[in-house]
């Protein structure tokens, strides 16, 4: 069998349907499903670096012509150019501070056209007859504010019009159009989202995200020589893991694929090898305990005290500094002890100035017996895994074996499927590799 064959995905259900999804006798997992397939439709995401370069182009432009020749048809979706988007946003921040964002949407929209068009055109020098298509043309309505647009509808009647013709098409991510008709980008990110939308109108047989990581792995393979890639994870452990640091892919698009039941690969562009396969949770997935674990660094504490006891504190404090546009991370509260509270939480260590200044006049009229206190070079380990919804012990191994490296834990925090603890940022990576150790996450369970 060549290498080259890609995933072919279960058909994804209907959103009714995910609810059985669980209850499928048996469901293939990703090396029976790279038997070749006769013409499946293949919706293939390529990022920015991968059209980074007109060689880069012209190397995608050979991956989708060997995907058609294979027999398949080929969707590709892409991204502008790496770099573009930055520098179209900084031009137009050099000529106001606040620029139109109806006008950034106009600009943004601008560097997938061009990435659509050099693809086109590359694919067509190979003799692949093909198709650029922008966001509208792709029928992909949307809501919301400008640079914030959410897809309503997808219309792919153009699309599967094109297609029917035999031709490929090349689909402009990250953009889609308005019921007024103007240009709408989807957020930093979005060609994964368009590429997932796309597959899921076109009711794709494979959807490819093509990136420069070859799949998810168990930890980041820089900082655990032995972390191993996952032949599948489920759409919320993925979430999570992007959520504490791993970020291979925009998060809305997971929801997105999760709430559509769009099962994906995440692969890389430059080899054929088998990625992850991200879908809903089903009985053959591997059965462990925890999946991976993710860290993140740079992360900043603050901890007030003598926080009086009183209902409504807790929301005025956070309302200051969500009004301050902080993102809070972990938030832990102890109860109080003479009637007075303490409240940490944690967040980037950039907005750690911002914070202290917008808690401050709070804390003054409210609390004028309370102290910050704040702490910065601190990272975060997360180990994530549904498992842990039907295993005891999970947090007990996890901290006896950062005990045993001789790491203090700051704090801890959890969800259904996740453990979460600060450590001095220093330590971080041996803490990540006493727990992956603890875990033998570099061993495929039998
Ligand atoms: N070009 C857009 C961005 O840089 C969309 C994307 O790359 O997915 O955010
Ligand atoms: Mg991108």
């Amino acid at each position: 069998m060549p290498a080259s064959k890609p995933v072919r995905l279960p058909k994804h259900p209907d959103p009714a349907q995910t609810l059985k999804f669980n209850f499928l006798p048996s469901f293939p997992s990703s090396p029976s499903l790279r038997a070749a397939s006769p013409m499946a439709l293949i919706v293939q995401k390529y990022g920015g670096t991968s059209v980074g370069s007109l060689d880069r182009i012209r190397n995608v432009a050979a991956r989708v012509k060997r995907t058609r020749d294979q027999g398949n048809q080929v969707v590709a979706v892409v991204s502008a150019m790496s770099g573009m988007t930055d520098n179209l946003i900084k031009m137009a921040k050099e000529l106001a501070e606040n620029p139109s964002e109806r006008e950034l949407d106009v600009l943004l929209a601008t560097g997938e056209q061009q990435s659509i068009a050099l693809l086109t055109i590359a694919l067509n020098e190979l003799g692949v007859p093909a198709t650029s298509i922008t966001g509208s043309q792709a029928g992909i309505h949307t809501t919301g504010s400008h640079t914030r647009g959410r897809i309503m509808h997808m219309d792919p009647s153009l699309m599967q019009g094109f297609l029917d013709e035999g031709k490929s098409l090349v689909v402009a991510g990250f953009q889609g159009v308005t019921p007024g008709g103007m240009i709408h980008t989807l957020g930093r990110g979005g060609s994964d989202l368009t590429a997932i939308a796309v597959a899921a109108a076109l009711k794709a047989d494979v959807c490819q995200i093509l990136t420069d990581v070859d799949g998810v792995y168990t930890c980041d393979p820089r900082v655990v020589k032995n972390a191993r890639k996952l032949p599948e994870i489920s759409y919320d452990e993925m979430l999570e893991m992007a959520s504490s640091g791993s970020k291979v892919m925009q998060s809305r698009s997971v929801e997105f694929a999760k709430k559509f039941g769009v099962v994906f690969e995440v692969c890389s562009s430059l080899n054929d090898n088998p990625g992850t396969l991200v879908l809903e949770e089903h009985p053959n997935m591997e059965n462990v305990v925890i999946r991976g674990v993710s860290i993140e660094r740079s992360q900043a504490r603050i901890t007030l005290t003598g926080i009086p006891d009183q209902p409504g504190m807790s929301g005025l404090i956070l309302g200051a500094l969500g009004d301050a546009e902080i993102n809070l991370d972990m938030i832990v509260a102890n109860i109080a002890h003479d009637g007075l509270a303490r409240h940490s939480f944690t967040m980037h260590s950039s907005d750690l100035g911002k914070a202290q200044a917008a808690l401050k006049p709070v804390l003054a009229a409210l609390a004028p017996n309370s102290k910050i206190e704040t702490e910065a070079g601190i990272a975060k380990l997360s180990a994530v895994g549904i498992g842990m919804r039907s295993h005891s012990g999970v947090a007990a191994t996890m901290f006896k074996a950062l005990g045993a490296a001789g790491i203090n834990i700051g704090m801890i925090s959890t969800s259904e499927i996740k453990i979460a603890v600060t450590v001095d940022e220093q330590r971080i990576e041996d803490a990540a590799r006493a727990v992956h150790d603890a875990f033998d996450l570099d061993k495929a369970p039998a």
